[in-house]
Order: structure tokens, then sequence, then C-alpha cells
């Protein structure tokens, strides 16, 4: 329960990617992880944890051990939800009467549930200095805006289905007339500046859902940016709880842009996780062949939510390889690898599961539909090491309201902590050595 309360409290204060990734910045330095910079050269001592930040949005973190740095132990996830992002020119007037805002889809979400309910604003605002540019996060944390619904009585065949058109159903209400130019006003304030001084922002809708726990036995979590806040947090948590490591690298990424498909400087398709990895190479003096050598010994996990059988449509899931909320980690295969997971480091992750008693079971797609991808194969392409997808069930994905199961937490949280303190060492061609 108190994982739970925890976990709901860091989604609540983390409206959008770049406060998801403060707040993990936070909880490192408040650890006594060191806060590195791209643009400094690093110097990283033996025993030591660092982090670093892309974008404000991206954030890896590392524990470099006493012993060799011959291995890493990755965990992966992402900070970003779907959401509708504000336009530059933010403001659309309605018959002279009302003031909307000029809204645009990031992601693909589903749209009916963002109606009928209070919004609000937050992101990141880019302000004036005496010398330069500064980012400062806004979070207007109020009930500010709503996209109404038609009413029934205008749109009589509404539950026989209907086709939203995002430019013209989803732009939510800002006020009335007196709201026009409020937008840049409103934004300034929260950054502290005044509106002159606002040089760019980035600022999404987000739902007021107050988290809630719910079901017979209190066995359901319900909350917005479940996907993926809920294995990002459980990553940290076990980041933080490993053991200090002896041999080989604990790592924690969190990328921005996977719902937009990671091809951003600061997402999974970027060069990021490389680039940390080579620096990491660089500042222990390791040698290219001892880089080449860390790499094969490496495992990831990208951890990203599964699609529980749904109450209503069990017939949308595979008969056997389908999974269920509080029944454990979800493994996803995919014979295509859009999951990474394949024979070996399923073996792997099995074994570790069983040792440590942490239940599991299988995803994949039906065979008839493509289903979605995520990080891991992405991530994969520019740093090729043993990978596996893997999640929790949930229902409701890319809804601003999502549902999870509560025992499933824990184990994630057990699990990539077993996965952290294990040891793996590389024998021949699909042979791997558990110290
Ligand atoms: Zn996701």
């Amino acid at each position: 329960m108190e994982l739970v309360n925890d976990l709901l409290s860091f989604i609540e204060k983390s409206p959008t990617a770049f406060h998801a990734v403060k707040n993990i910045s936070d909880a490192l330095e408040a650890s006594g992880r060191k806060r590195l910079t791209e643009g400094e050269k690093w110097e990283l001592e033996a025993g030591k944890g660092y982090f670093v930040t892309r974008n404000l949005s991206s954030v890896i973190a590392f524990d470099i051990p006493e012993g060799a740095a011959d291995s890493y132990r990755v965990i992966a996830a992402h900070s970003d939800s779907p959401a509708f992002k504000v336009k530059e020119n933010a403001e659309l007037s309605v018959r002279g009467k009302y003031t909307q805002l000029n809204v645009e889809k990031y992601g693909g979400m589903l749209f009916a549930p963002w109606f009928d309910r209070p919004l609000s604003l937050a992101g990141r605002v880019l302000v004036k200095t005496e010398n330069g540019i500064k980012t400062r996060l806004v979070d207007i944390d109020r009930d500010l805006l709503v996209i109404p619904n038609v009413a029934i009585h205008m749109n009589r065949e509404i539950n026989d289905g209907f086709k939203y058109n995002a430019q013209v159903d989803m732009m939510p209400l800002f006020g009335s007339e007196s709201a026009k130019g409020g937008y840049k006003k409103l934004i300034a304030e929260a950054a502290g500046v005044s509106e002159e001084d606002v040089l760019g922002c980035d600022i999404f809708l987000y739902p007021r859902i107050k988290p809630a726990v719910i079901g017979y036995e209190g066995e359901f979590i319900m909350s917005p940016r479940l996907d993926d806040l809920e294995c990002a947090w459980s990553g940290l948590k076990a980041f933080l709880a490993a053991k200090k490591p002896e041999s080989g690298v604990n790592m924690l990424c969190v990328f921005d842009n996977e719902e937009v498909g990671s091809g951003t400087k600061q997402g999974a398709d970027s060069t990021f996780l490389y680039d940390v990895m080579q620096r990491i190479a660089i500042a222990l003096g390791m040698s290219a062949e001892d880089a080449h050598r860390a790499a094969a010994a490496s495992f990831m996990l990208s951890a990203d939510n599964a699609h529980a059988v749904h109450p209503n449509h069990p017939e949308k899931t595979d008969a056997e390889n389908c999974v269920f909320m509080n029944e454990g980690i979800v493994i996803k295969f995919n014979a295509n690898q859009r999951y990474t997971t394949d024979g070996v480091s399923a073996a792997f992750f099995h074994k570790l599961l069983k040792d440590n008693g942490i239940p599991f079971q299988h995803f994949a797609n039906r065979s008839d539909v493509p289903g979605g991808g995520t990080l891991g194969n992405i991530s994969g392409s520019h740093v090729s090491i043993n990978t596996l997808d893997i999640g929790l069930a949930q229902l409701a994905m890319h809804s601003p309201c999502e549902t999870a199961g509560a025992k499933d937490l824990g184990y994630m949280v057990s699990g990539m902590e077993a996965f952290y303190n294990a040891r793996v060492r590389l024998g021949e061609d699909g042979e791997f050595l558990f110290d």
C-alpha cells in the first residue's frame, strides 16, 4: 500500500515528462547521486553514482562499481504520455464570446475520456535572462479548462459510434471573451516573468483526475499516466534500493518521446544511451575492447505497460498468451521483434524471477493484430545488447485515466531490484553464468 501511495503521489506531481524527470532527478540527488551535464568533462569515481538529463525530459542514471565495469544492467522506461499540446498561437475565439485554446495531439490517445472533466496546463517555459535563456517548469495546478461534449439532443447517434475530428471536437474552453490574451499571461506568471520575457514554451493539457485505489479489495489503481510512469518509477525505486554493485554498471534510463516514435535527440532512438556508455568507458579509461566485452555481457529490461485482458472484450487478446492485473510481471513476445524478448533474454529473466519467487506471465498479440511497439527494439539499434520487453498489465492504455493492479507494483519493483543485483558473466555464445 505504501508503494502504491508513493507511486500515485509521484504521478500526481508529474503532469508532464519535464516534471517526471525533475522528480526522478530530485530523488537521485537526494540519494547522493551526482548531477552531471553533457557539456562538462566527466570525472567518474569507483563506487559513486551519477545522472545526466537531456532536454530536461530524459534522464540516465548510473552507478559505477567498486570493481570492473565489465557489463551494464540497464532498465529503460519512458517519461511521456499522450496528451494535447498547446499551439504557438494559442487562442481561438468563438462568435466573440468564448476563448478556446488551440491544441493538437501529442501521441495516439483515446479522445472520449478527455471530455467533461477539469483540465489544466503544465510544461516548460524558456525565459529571457540577463545573459541568455533559461528553462522554468510550470504547472498551473488548478481546474482551468474543459472540452465539453455535444448534448445528446444535438447528436442523437453518438452512442452508435462517433468519428472525432481533432481540429473541431477537441478544443478546450479556456474562458469567456475576457480570457483573450490570458494564456500568455498565465504562463508568464507561472514562470515568474513578464510576458515579454517568455521566449518559447512547450505546454500540455493534463487531466485533473485524482488517482484512486478501487475494487472490492482495493486490488486496482486508477490514475493518469500509468503508461509509463509506473515502470519509470518502479525502475527508480529498484535502482535506489539495489545493492552497491561490486562489478558491472547499474543504469536507469527514462526516455521522452516514446509516444511519438522516439526519434528525437532525447528519445530512445537517439544516441543518448550510447553516448553515456561511451563516456563512462572513456572516463574509466577502458579500452575499446573492454567496452565491447562489457556490451556483450549486458542486459536491458525495456519496461512499458502491457494490455490486460479486457473484462468486456476478452476476445481482443490471444487465448493463452494473455495477461491479467495482479498476476505478476508481464514478459512480452513478438515474432517480428517489435518486442525484443527472445529465448535467451526470456531464459535469463525466467531464471532470475523464479530464483526470487516473483510471479510473471507472458503476453503476445493476437496473430491478426499488429499491436504497438515500444523502446527496446528502437534503443537496440543504437546499443546492441540482450534485451527483453516487460511491463505490467493494465486497462485503457492511452486514456487520460488508466487502470492497473495494485499488487503488481511490488512485483515489478522486486523483479527490477533482483535484475540490478544479478551478476551474469558471458560464456560461449548463448551461455550465461550466474555468480
Ligand atoms: Zn508506454
